[in-house]
This record gives structure tokens, C-alpha cells and sequence, in this order.
């Protein structure tokens, strides 16, 4: 009997279209509650650190001094800790796929210094 199934399978998967795609040049619409990646709005950041100190992946780091924001892609589990923490609201998770990439490699993101209002 599982003999049977398991050639059935095989044979039907001849005549399928395949499950996998050509991605980046072919792409799917991201499925509802596809958790993404994360992404920060800048101009909101204050460079708290609280994102950094909530990550359990060690994946974010905060370098105040540099006004800078930085993600370890390769790090990031997408367990969303982060947006849920941000004091500013900046930080979400963007329903999209991140590029493909051959090397490890971290974003950086500068934050510009927040206007002073009169
Ligand atoms: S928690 Fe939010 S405001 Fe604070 S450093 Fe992280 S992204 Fe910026
Ligand atoms: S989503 Fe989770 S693992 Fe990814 S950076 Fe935020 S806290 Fe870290």
C-alpha cells in the first residue's frame, strides 16, 4: 500500500508544476502573516539600545557615538522581540523577502540627528 502512494507521488510530481521558483528573478506574493524582515524607521530612532538589549540573537547593535543602527541579517530568528520593545515605534517587521546574498553581512543604518523644534 505505501509502496503504491509513494509511486503515485512520484509519478504525479513528473507531470507538476514545480513547488520551487527562479527567486530573486521569479518571486511569490508573500503569504498573510509572513513575518519578514525587520526594518527601522531612522527618523524615529533615538538610539536607545533597548532593541539591542531585548534581541535574544545578539543580532542588533546600537553605536550611539557613530549614530548608528545595525542588523546581522543572518542572526535574526524574526522572533519580532524588537518591534514589540521600541520605545519609538520604529522598528517593524516588513512582509516582504530580503535580497539573496552569498556572504554573511550586516546592514547599517545611519540615524540622522533629530531636528531641534523651536
Ligand atoms: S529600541 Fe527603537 S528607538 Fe531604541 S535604538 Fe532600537 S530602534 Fe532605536
Ligand atoms: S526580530 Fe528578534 S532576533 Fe530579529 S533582531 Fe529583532 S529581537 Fe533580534
Amino acid at each position: 500500500m505505501g509502496g503504491f502512494k509513494l509511486g503515485k507521488m512520484t509519478l504525479g510530481g513528473l507531470f507538476k508544476e514545480p513547488e520551487t521558483i527562479q527567486y530573486p528573478s521569479q518571486t511569490k506574493t508573500p503569504p498573510p502573516g509572513l513575518k519578514g524582515h525587520v526594518s527601522n524607521d531612522v527618523t524615529a530612532c533615538i538610539l536607545c539600545g533597548i532593541c539591542q538589549r531585548r534581541c535574544p540573537c545578539g543580532a542588533i547593535e546600537v553605536d550611539k557615538a557613530a549614530r548608528a543602527w545595525k542588523i546581522d541579517r543572518f542572526r535574526c530568528v524574526q522572533c519580532g522581540s524588537c518591534v514589540r520593545e521600541c520605545p519609538k515605534s520604529c522598528l517593524s517587521m516588513e512582509p516582504s523577502y530580503a535580497p539573496p546574498a552569498t556572504k554573511k553581512r550586516t546592514d547599517t543604518f545611519d540615524v540622522p540627528k533629530a531636528e531641534k523644534t523651536a
